[in-house]
């Protein structure tokens, strides 16, 4: 099996399930009672959060442990709002491409009232500083802007943009779910208040994840319950996933030169020799990317086809976001970068991790254009774009 959709989940590092095993048996204490076998996992989620700390450029007690990306996200964003509210600011900006967990947050406060500004992406998927600028009203309270996106893998200017909504005084929050363990993050330096990231985005376990919220910024539950988290999260602390989100994230950040230097050198071969499809186009800017991203339109080819015959021969791969695939819809992410319907139903996204080969980026730089050919050969829309009855958009 060839997996190349490490944008939608990574496999476990085998050091983090070893660090994470003994807090299923011998050490399986509640980290919130009293004794010392308790203790035991207070001691361990309290170096874990420490950890996290030092990876972001925090300080440990603006960490708190989630489930995952989407509780960070709903969190962040659902607390900014009602701190907002209570001053009278109803008004975000975010952008036009963000993960359904911010977007559909964003569109249940539309509903109680709140007004988001979505700032356009641009063909080359990167919000424009200029845009912020204007959009920013003095009844803004948050600006929410994903550092990576999901599916294009886009880098956005985000310590450009932390320096504008710190001198505005607007809580910024970022979506750093793709970023985190990928490319280098520092909280404080790009002046973030607020982020999320997700263990199983960088080779840890699914169902944690972890809100960094600077010292300052008011922070409302979205869980209500026990005092863990310093009440800002109840639940029993998960002491095993905790564990190896932090050894994860740990590795990722050692790893992150090697590793990136790597899959930019893979990443770059695909972009040039898949390039050379007929009628092929590279979605999001080709350089300002996650190193491990690769996203591409091929016109008159329906992504779904695509993904199966590429599953026929094994390789994993995805046509968008795990979360809309399933779904007839075209991504909202190609949308927003201008693509027109038909075109953006075409598209491919490969993404790589520290465990694909050249020799696996090769079978796959031989197998797209066969099966791109053989699907247009038998479809009646490209016969008439080939004929020039209908005219080819890329
Ligand atoms: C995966 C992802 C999420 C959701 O994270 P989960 O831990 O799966 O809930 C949110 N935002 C982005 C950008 C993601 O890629």
């Amino acid at each position: 099996m060839i997996y190349l959709d490490n944008a939608g989940t990574t496999r476990v590092d085998d050091s983090v399930l070893k660090a994470m095993l003994p807090y299923f048996s011998e050490n399986y204490g509640n980290a919130s009672s009293l004794y010392t076998f308790g203790q035991k996992a207070r001691e361990v989620v309290e170096e874990s959060r420490a950890k996290v700390a030092k990876c972001l450029g925090g300080s440990a007690d603006e960490i708190i442990f989630t489930s995952g990306g989407s509780e960070s996200d709903n969190q962040a964003i659902m607390s900014a709002a009602r701190f907002g509210a209570l001053k009278g600011k109803k008004h975000i900006i975010s952008s036009a491409f963000e993960h359904h967990a911010v977007l559909h947050t964003l569109n249940r406060l539309e509903r109680d009232g709140f007004e988001v500004t979505y700032l356009p992406v641009y063909s080359n998927g990167i919000v424009r500083l200029a845009d912020l600028k204007k959009a920013i009203r003095p009844d803004t309270c948050l600006v929410t802007i994903m550092f990576a996106n999901n599916e294009i893998g886009t880098i956005q200017p985000i310590a450009e943009i932390g320096k504008l909504c710190r001198q505005k005084g607007i809580i910024f929050h970022t979506d750093a779910v793709q970023a985190v363990g990928h490319v280098p993050i520092d909280v404080e330096k790009m002046n973030i208040d607020m982020l999320s990231l997700s263990a199983h985005k960088f080779h840890g376990p699914k169902g944690i994840g972890a809100l960094y919220c600077r010292k300052g910024v008011p922070l409302f539950p979205l869980i209500e319950g026990g005092a863990q988290e310093r009440n800002k999260r109840a639940g029993t602390e998960s002491v095993a996933n905790i564990v190896g989100l932090a050894a994860a994230l740990e590795l990722a950040v050692k790893e992150m030169p090697k590793v990136s230097k790597k899959l930019t050198k893979l990443r770059d071969k695909l972009i040039s020799e898949l390039s050379k499809i007929p009628h092929s186009a590279l979605n999001g800017d080709a350089i300002n990317r996650l190193p491990n991203n690769f996203n591409m339109c091929f016109e008159g080819i329906e992504g779904e086809s695509l993904l199966l015959s590429l599953d026929e021969k094994g390789i994993c791969a995805s046509s968008g976001s795990a979360c809309t695939s399933g779904s007839l819809d075209p991504s909202h992410v190609l949308l927003a970068i201008g693509r027109p319907h038909e075109v953006a139903h075409g598209s491919l996204r490969l993404t790589m991790s520290k465990y694909t080969t050249e020799k696996e980026i090769d079978a796959v730089i031989k197998a797209v254009p066969e099966i791109v050919e053989y699907y247009r050969k038998m479809s009646p829309v490209w016969d008439e774009l080939e004929k020039g009855v209908r005219k080819h958009v890329i």
